[in-house]
């Protein structure tokens, strides 16, 4: 087996042979001369290569189709990356193979409040037990994704509004320096995005945009297949979208954001305080066995028939599809993708988002716009924080990784 560590595309041509094997693989020489528009002797020359550097080999042969057999490729079975995905209040940690398939993972409750150090250490541990799980010693590469505004290039954290201590904080040579290995970061919308697109809904989509309502409110925006991030990486950043001139103090210090009004953060508060005013005696109930409410409560309240609750879902959906209404003019965008935490509030809050959405946005841009749910789930993250790894290990070296 191939373990070695040599590896980095060395040319274009060898980074785009690898990421076809990434998200096809794998794919005869036949296949992938057709595909890359090459003689089949290139390619025999460059699956050659990719063989010295330990990230591609020659699998035996193809399925005749008559004539002489073309000869399959995979990526090198040795290949292991770690993706980790932190949110607000929590973590997803797992090992996946070349292709990005999750081999094992870990999540853990922790809030991000904690600062670096403390996130950052769970983040390793955690990383450290499932590379152990996996018996890897040292994975080729890591992809990180935080819940705030990232400088992708320095692979720093920028004023994060729900991450006090994190301001400038060096994430990615931390991780870098934990697990010994190259690491890229970027921030947890993105990473989520990019996951949808490889192993998700999103799969056959060009032009599409992730919102993730957690903690926070954000959103990844792929344009013809490329995460778009914009001229200082918070392309997207859609919770701070003034909805109301008063409302709430935003985290960012402004009033009216979107995120302080349909935020897990915001719901938790209003769901407190419908069940203090004693306008939910369900959430009370709730308030008084729990000592604080969440999100996810809400959710409880509306499964046990709570009409205070539902009103709570459908006034942050409502706002929600406020601000999608006017993305979808400005983007329009072949599907939404709609996940994160208070997504577990399920079908209420997405037929209020569909419903305000498709009503005031032009019928051209809606005739043909799935909004639908997440599958993925936490799994999500791991595999969209692997997939930008690799996006930067197949890459040739000295190239901007995407
Ligand atoms: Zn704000």
């Amino acid at each position: 087996m191939s373990t070695s560590l040599a590896g980095r595309a060395e040319t274009p041509m060898q980074a785009r042979l690898l990421a076809h094997l990434r998200d096809d693989g794998p794919l005869s020489r036949v296949q992938l001369a057709d595909r890359m528009n090459v003689s089949r002797t290139t390619i025999a020359a460059e699956v050659n290569r990719l063989g010295e550097l330990g990230l591609a080999h020659e699998v035996g042969p193809a399925a005749s189709r008559g004539g002489r057999r073309s000869t399959m490729v995979d990526l090198a079975p040795g290949i292991r990356f770690v993706g980790i995905s932190i949110g607000a209040t929590g973590m997803s940690v797992g090992v996946t193979d070349g292709r990005l398939a999750v081999l094992a993972t870990r999540t853990r409750e922790c809030d991000i409040r904690q600062g670096p150090e403390a996130v950052l250490a769970t983040a390793l541990e955690l990383a450290r037990e499932t590379l152990e799980e996996c018996g890897v010693e040292r994975p080729m590469g890591a992809g990180v994704g935080v819940p705030g505004p990232v400088d992708f290039h320095r692979g720093v954290s920028v004023s994060p509004p729900i991450m006090p201590g994190w301001d400038g904080y060096p994430v990615r040579d931390a991780v870098s320096r934990g697990l010994g290995c190259p690491v890229v970061l970027d921030n947890d919308v993105n990473v989520l995005a990019i996951g949808e697109q490889h192993a998700g809904v999103a799969r056959a989509a060009r032009d599409f945009l992730y919102v993730k309502i957690g903690t926070g409110i954000g959103c990844g925006i792929v344009v013809d297949g490329e995460l778009y991030r914009g001229v200082d990486g918070c392309a997207g950043d859609i919770g701070h979208i003034r909805v109301q001139d008063f409302g709430p103090t935003c985290a960012c210090g402004n009033t009216g954001c979107l995120e302080a009004f349909s935020g897990g953060a915001a719901l938790a508060r209003d769901a407190t305080e419908a069940a203090r005013a004693g306008r939910s005696p369900v959430l009370a109930e709730l308030l008084a066995e729990k000592g604080e409410l969440t999100a996810a409560d809400i959710g409880i309240a509306v499964s046990r028939g709570d009409a205070q609750a539902v009103q709570l879902i459908r006034d942050s959906g409502h706002r929600v599809g406020q601000v999608l209404a006017s993305l979808v003019s400005f983007f329009n965008p072949g599907l939404i993708v709609i996940g994160g935490r208070v997504t577990g509030l399920g079908h209420a809050l997405l037929a209020e988002i569909r419903g305000v959405t498709y009503r005031r946005s032009l019928p051209l841009a809606t005739g043909n716009l799935p909004i639908v749910l997440s599958e993925l789930g936490d799994e999500g993250g791991v595999i969209g924080a692997a997939r930008l790894i690799s996006s930067s290990v197949y890459a040739p070296l000295g190239s901007g990784a995407s």
